[in-house]
């Protein structure tokens, strides 16, 4: 089988197909951190793209409470279990960061069925498996040494790690960089658009065999009963091409995107090198925050996809969980996250100020407005300006760091 290079896993991995890179990548960051479940993104996107017959139970946006919730349900844990029952005991990462374990394609060759073994692991979710997208919502672990459901710890919990703890995990289809999709579909019917890398799945060619449906680990396409062929987030293309009239022509962010209540989404398009390596863009907010910050780190890396969604991690929850969820990176995150540079701190001001994708960001120096020490270490905050530009160097948003007040004329004070 081809070898190709995954940088989320630190070393070079088997993909059933030769590598072949996009120009640029849909990719996005979502703040765990800051999202309140109102599902807002998940309805925008329901409404836009999956409200018709035989679309009833599709959420192609969803945001499920962990570690209890899923959609389908069980989908990592299945997964997972899968994976250590194909390589016992040795699914692990060294001290350097490199995957040591099998990856779901590096795996598929341990299972052997009647048609030959699969091109990535995976399994078909049951009926019941995708009925309930927000099961568990706000349930909590805790309690005691190994936990269990709904249970509250008595003793009360503080940071840094929570005793009693959940926490929303907003998903849709990662447009991998090595799409298990893609890889096992016999029809050749899953592509990667060279111009976006966003993953689409020619309706006309899909005969619903749902070997996509099994084989991606994240569990993103689904299959339509009424037309017997498979779904899933086309990452709102039309506005990613700028055919939206309201940006003029602009590339626009998507629809889960700009709908965010909990202003915890950012997605944008990065430059890819030939190599298959993001392109060094410093001013490049989703840049800043994956590879200069590195406060965001990308969905269960070790399946070997290379999924292009990135995530902040949250800071309560205890950290071996969000290990094997998000990798090696993650107490550097949330260290790098609760004690924010100065230009990180800009950064996350921009998340949802506009509907347009920022491309590049300036930041304008302000005065100090706060001082304090926190374990030990000095920590300041500027009221710094950060501008964002859309793709044709026009500024697109301006945002401070301190939120103005404004104080309502005393003749409206009643009003409403
Ligand atoms: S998340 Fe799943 S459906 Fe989306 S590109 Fe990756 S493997 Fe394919
Ligand atoms: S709209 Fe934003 S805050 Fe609301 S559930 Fe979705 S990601 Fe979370």
């Amino acid at each position: 089988m081809p070898q190709v290079q995954n940088w989320q896993i630190g070393r070079e991995m088997e993909y059933p197909y030769e590598d072949a890179y996009p120009e640029r990548q849909f990719a996005f960051v979502f703040n765990i951190n800051r999202c309140i479940a109102c599902q807002t993104c998940t309805m925008a996107c329901k409404s836009t793209w999956t409200f018709a017959r035989g679309q009833e139970f599709m959420w192609w946006n969803n945001v499920e409470t962990k570690p209890y919730g899923g959609y389908p349900q069980h989908w990592d844990v299945k997964l997972l279990r899968m994976l250590e029952e194909a390589n016992p005991g040795r699914q692990t990462w060294d001290p350097d960061g490199r995957f040591e374990g099998k990856t779901v394609f590096e795996a598929a060759s341990t299972r052997e069925g009647p048609e030959g073994h699969q091109r990535a692991l995976g399994y078909i979710p049951t009926d019941e498996e995708w009925r309930f997208p927000n099961i568990y919502e706000d349930t909590p672990t805790g309690g005691d040494a190994h936990s269990s459901r709904g249970a509250y710890d008595p003793d009360g919990t503080a940071l840094p790690v929570h005793r009693t703890w959940f926490f929303y995990l907003q998903r849709l289809c990662n447009h991998c960089s090595y799409p298990a999709c893609l890889a096992a579909c016999p029809r050749r019917a899953i592509y990667k658009r060279s111009e976006d890398g966003i993953v689409l799945i020619d309706q006309k060619r899909c005969r619903g065999y749902k070997k996509c449906v099994e084989a991606c680990p994240y569990k993103k396409p689904m299959f339509r009963s009424t037309t017997r062929v498979s779904e899933k987030c086309i990452a709102c293309y039309p506005r990613i091409e700028g055919k939206d009239p309201l940006t003029g022509g602009k590339p626009m962010e998507t629809r889960c995107m700009t709908a965010c209540v909990g202003k915890i989404r950012l997605q944008g398009l990065v430059k890819i090198g030939e190599d298959g390596s993001w392109v060094e863009d410093r001013q490049n907010p989703l840049y800043y925050l994956v590879k200069v910050a590195k406060v965001a780190l990308p969905l269960y890396p070790q399946f070997g996809t290379q999924p292009n969604g990135y995530y902040i991690p949250p800071r309560w929850v205890p950290r071996p969980y969000l290990q094997q969820m998000f990798g090696p990176g993650v107490d550097e995150a949330i260290d790098r996250y609760v004690m924010p540079s100065r230009e990180l701190l800009a950064v996350l001001q921009l998340f949802r100020t506009t509907q347009r994708i920022i491309f590049r960001y300036e930041i304008e120096e302000g005065k100090k407005v706060y001082e304090r020490t926190v374990d030990g270490k000095t920590w300041a905050m500027y009221d710094d300006t950060i501008a964002g530009f859309d793709q044709a160097g026009n500024e697109v948003t301006r945002v401070s760091v301190e939120e103005p007040i404004h104080i309502r004329p005393e003749r409206y004070v009643n009003s409403i």
